[in-house]
């Protein structure tokens, strides 16, 4: 029998990256590894969640394998419900999985600017206008040679806020930490954690100085609060090459990287994608 050589080139391309999935975790803003028991497509299956197309990598994980030949990497919203069934489709076929509770802390913050707690409409009106244009970013699906699904760290420092604390701006609650927040001097310099095109750049009314990095099939990286951005939209990065300094741009207590690591439009933790 003869096999397509196109589908043995692409196993070849993935076999390159096999075993670096991330770590596995259930519960909202973590990360499910689904085996796709069943499909058997020679090309990676389109395969949605909640809407957002979600990244399938051949199972090169000989537990996973003996499953199925593909495994969905999906990113689990923090506002997902332990209670419910997850629903995946994949080739029109169903798949569930469910997810455990977590229980974030709460972190109570005091941020010198006022208008950061209480916007007036404009800045409203110009956060959701800001929101749109990283949405498009976030929802970007391409599909380069090389597949990414883990990271280096991108800045170096103390890690000073866990993604998921439950926040509260001088006394107001506002939305869960979406990333990881990285302690460094303003200046110190921020690079691609892995390879990837810059898709977003920005200057944004929470978030400062902004640069989203797209790393292909619903993987991407978004850094805050930068005091300069040394990239453009469309270039294309290695691992370690510089974006841009730390700094202390937008709603910020002092100098910090925030990084968010989304996943099929969905903030997830960072330190999952972390190499050890
Ligand atoms: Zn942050």
């Amino acid at each position: 029998m003869r096999i397509p050589v196109i589908a043995v080139s692409f196993l070849a391309l993935f076999a390159v990256n096999a075993l670096a999935l991330p770590q596995e975790s259930r519960v909202p803003g973590g990360v499910a590894l689904l085996p796709l028991t069943g499909i058997n497509t020679a090309q990676p299956p389109s395969t949605w969640y909640r809407s957002n197309r979600v990244m399938v990598v051949p199972s090169t994980d000989t537990r996973l394998a003996e499953q199925s030949r593909w495994v969905a990497v999906i990113g689990i919203p923090l506002s997902a419900k332990p209670a419910k069934r997850q629903h995946v489709r994949s080739e029109g076929t169903s798949f569930y999985f469910s997810i455990q509770e977590k229980a974030y802390e709460a972190q109570y913050l005091t941020v010198p600017n006022k208008r950061h707690v209480e916007p007036n409409p404009e800045d409203v009106a110009r956060w959701q206008r800001e929101r749109r244009k990283m949405n498009q970013a976030f929802v970007a699906w391409s599909q380069p040679a090389q597949a990414v699904s883990r990271f280096d760290l991108p800045t170096q420092g103390p890690f000073s806020s866990a993604f998921g604390l439950k926040r509260f701006f001088n006394n107001q609650p506002r939305n869960p930490h979406s990333g990881l927040d990285i302690a460094a001097p303003k200046g110190t310099p921020i690079v691609s954690p892995a390879s990837g095109k810059v898709v977003d750049t920005g200057d944004y009314f929470f978030n400062g100085n902004t640069v989203i990095i797209d790393h292909g099939f619903g993987l991407t990286t978004m850094y805050c609060h930068m005091s300069q951005i040394d990239v453009a939209i469309g270039d294309q990065l290695k691992s370690g090459d510089i974006i841009g300094a730390v700094g202390k741009t937008g709603r910020v207590t002092g100098a910090h990287l925030h990084w968010s690591v989304s996943l099929n439009n969905t903030r997830v933790d960072p330190t999952l994608f972390l190499s050890e």
